[in-house]
């Protein structure tokens, strides 16, 4: 049935091998000007690898750029423009000609609006960075993404699982990365192209600490939730991105991986 993915493609011994003739990886993290994104890029960079951060930022893109030496490139794009992902894309295409892990990281937090407060323009820019970005993105890497061996890695969020209140808007947005995972996992699995998710619980980024300051959460109740007591850290997502774009990970495609202190499991 449609549920399951076609059998056909490459030969499962064919898969996971490691494709690229250098010793790095070229890897693009979008929104990685700050944050979740910035540690992750740096992890990457730390270990040899050439990162592009695509973030609408230049400020942030400096001083990550400075950090990260000559493995990082920056480039500014807005991931809710089209026109604007297909050409940094191609821009990468020309510098590296190939990819081989795309982390979809960009996002906004929603403005804890109730919904009947809800402004139509605020929704839809929402849902096209944080969810039509995240295909335009994938759509384009994928044209030159290393086949077999390439990872796609979408950060979504511990709110698909928890639903908060109100985070409508938000929790929609990463409940529909988590099917572009699954669906993708089994759409392009056949061509030794894997797919995960990682579901962040509350982790210490501005992002956050913008949330903080606005009064639309408390870090001390949500620590009261937390089964280890404490906020994550941006280094310990970049820890499992590391882990799950590796061959260490080669028959994980599809899956959901919940970086959260315990939350989750304990609801
Ligand atoms: P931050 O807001 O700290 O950083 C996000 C980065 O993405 C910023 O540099 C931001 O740029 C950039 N960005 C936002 N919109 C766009 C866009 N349209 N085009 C390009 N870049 C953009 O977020 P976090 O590091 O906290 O979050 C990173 C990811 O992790 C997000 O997907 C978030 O939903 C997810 N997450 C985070 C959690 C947390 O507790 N921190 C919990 C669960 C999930 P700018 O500064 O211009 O806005």
């Amino acid at each position: 049935g449609e549920a399951h993915p076609p059998v056909s493609g490459t030969p499962a011994a064919e898969l996971g091998k490691p494709a690229p003739s250098d010793n790095f990886k070229v890897v693009v993290v979008t929104g990685g000007g700050r944050g979740i994104g910035k540690a992750i890029a740096m992890a990457f960079a730390a270990k040899g690898d050439k990162v592009v951060i695509l973030d609408r930022d230049e400020t942030e893109l400096c001083e990550t750029e400075k950090a990260l030496g000559d493995r990082c490139l920056s480039l500014k794009v807005d991931m809710a423009d089209e026109q604007a992902v297909i050409d940094a894309f191609a821009a990468i295409k020309t510098l590296h000609g190939r990819i081989d892990v795309l982390i979809n990281n960009a996002a906004i937090a929603d403005r804890f609006m109730p919904v009947e407060e809800q402004d139509s323009a605020y929704l839809m820019g929402l849902l096209d960075i944080n969810l039509t970005g995240a295909f335009l993105a994938s759509r384009e890497a994928l044209r030159f993404m290393t086949k077999p061996g390439g990872v796609i890695l979408n950060i979504g969020s511990i709110n698909t699982f928890l639903p908060f209140a109100p985070r409508h808007a938000y929790g929609a947005s990463k409940a529909g990365i988590d099917m572009l995972t699954r669906c993708l996992a089994a759409e392009l699995g056949p061509d030794g192209i894997r797919l995960a998710t990682i579901a962040p619980g509350y982790i210490r980024t501005p992002g956050v600490a913008a949330l903080e300051a606005s009064g639309s959460i408390d870090s001390g109740k949500i620590r009261r939730r937390i089964p280890m007591g404490e906020l994550g850290k941006p280094e310990d997502i970049a820890d499992a991105a590391i882990f799950l774009t590796s061959d260490d990970a080669s028959y994980i495609n599809g899956a959901i991986l919940y970086v959260d202190g315990g939350w989750t499991a304990f609801g």
